[in-house]
């Protein structure tokens, strides 16, 4: 593999890192957990979008730069080395987004990517139930045929930003007659503000409503916001979780810029004589460059025409580790003075906590890892 990159590819470097060192925000904008920081964040992404930088690698008709993906692991590098603010629109655009390149109508892109884009409308993503959330096939909202779309019932939960976004896509049960319980789902968009919906904030550990539950009472959706076939609901679902899990979640530049603040960490503390301390924050830099060589291989063998699959559950397993071990190494640098480090390093470990549950348990990816990666024998259920 050879990371030397073309005079062009630096040259955009330079300009996305020239962009960001004017517009970064000298303080870090407040949490996007909050209803002001919610409203923040969008600002920003207006921001970004306004110049072309919030969403790059997508055709320029929906407000990117078409670019591939060595040009955006590139903007990722200086997006995160820049200290620019966590993206309130990542649903949308790394879920949402690449469902609707690959299976969804051009009318449906030319009117959902560009308000995405720009922050205008925020997405949610309404998939897991209360009984179902591994088991995602056995969720049983429902949506019934009526005149000229499709009525909603249900209950969703554990929606990321949903106490504050605008819309939600999720998958429900269309018809309860199906063989097999991934059959018989269909793939829909929808309004959070529309009649019949009700959105209960849920608090995390710390207060802040960053999930909500969703109860949905016969809510209209027109055709024209199924993607896909009705029916193939679950298809359409999975091809497009390894986004979720692989690159675009958790791009290497958030954990090299994220390494090293800790070794700036390291040095503020002065150099502690714990030696156990120090190796952890040695394993975190050396972590974040090995993670960042996987993913350049994948990104190559992606350019070339391969597809990644099975392979973004081990980068999942792999990131989601990763995360909460370096934010440990920082709240035991920093001793009872974390608490106060609440944007910096505090509220960032509280979220790296959830990394093994969402996007697919640990549990769930090692099972994949095993049967497709490694061949071994299907695992009793
Ligand atoms: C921070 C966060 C954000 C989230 N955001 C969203 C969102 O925006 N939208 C959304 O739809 N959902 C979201 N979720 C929900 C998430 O996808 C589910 O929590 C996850 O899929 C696990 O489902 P569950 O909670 O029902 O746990 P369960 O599936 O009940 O699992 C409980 C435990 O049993 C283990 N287990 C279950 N089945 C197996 C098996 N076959 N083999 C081995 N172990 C097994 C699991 O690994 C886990 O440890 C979010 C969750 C978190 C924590």
């Amino acid at each position: 593999m050879d990371l030397t990159h073309a005079p062009e590819a630096e040259a955009f470097r330079a300009e996305a890192r020239a962009w960001l060192a004017g517009r970064v925000p000298d303080s870090p904008l407040p949490s996007l957990e909050t209803a002001e920081g919610f409203a923040a964040h969008r600002e920003w992404e207006a921001q970004l979008y306004a110049d072309r930088w919030s969403a790059v690698s997508w055709p320029e008709e929906y407000g990117g730069r078409g670019v591939d993906i060595e040009r955006w692991l590139l903007f990722e590098e200086e997006y995160w080395a820049a200290g620019a603010p966590g993206r309130v629109s990542q649903n949308g655009i790394s879920l949402l987004a690449p469902t609707l390149f690959d299976h969804g109508t051009p009318e449906q892109r030319a009117r959902v990517l560009p308000p995405m884009a720009s922050g205008e409308v925020i997405w949610a993503q309404a998939w897991s139930e209360p009984e179902s959330g591994s088991d995602l096939a056995s969720l049983t909202s429902r949506a019934v045929r009526t005149g000229g779309g499709w009525l909603l019932s249900g209950q969703k939960t554990w929606s990321s930003r949903a106490a504050f976004a605008d819309r939600a896509f999720g998958i429900f049960r269309s018809d309860p007659g199906a063989a097999k319980p991934h059959q018989g789902l269909t793939y829909l968009m929808f309004d959070l503000r529309a009649p019949g919906v009700t959105v209960r904030p849920i608090g995390r550990l710390d207060g802040k409503p960053a999930f909500a539950e969703l109860f949905l009472d016969e809510v209209f959706v027109p055709d024209a916001d199924v993607i896909g076939e009705p029916g193939q609901g679950w298809r359409i679902a999975m091809s497009t979780t390894g986004n979720e899990r692989g690159l675009t979640l958790r791009s290497p530049g958030r954990f090299l810029a994220a390494a090293d603040r800790l070794v700036a960490l390291w040095r503020a503390a002065g150099d502690p004589a714990d030696t156990a301390l120090r190796d952890r924050v040695a394993d975190a830099v050396v972590g974040a460059r090995a993670y960042e060589l996987f993913t350049w291989a994948a990104a190559s063998r992606f350019a070339a025409g391969e597809r990644i699959g099975a392979e973004s559950s081990l980068n999942k397993v792999f990131w989601s580790q990763y995360d909460i071990a370096l934010h440990e190494t920082a709240l035991d640098l920093l001793g009872p003075d974390a608490e106060l480090a609440e944007g910096a390093w505090a509220e960032p470990w509280v979220f790296s906590l959830a990394g093994p549950i969402y996007a697919g348990t640990n549990e769930i990816q090692r099972d994949i890892i095993a049967e497709r990666l490694l061949g071994l024998p299907k695992g009793r259920r």
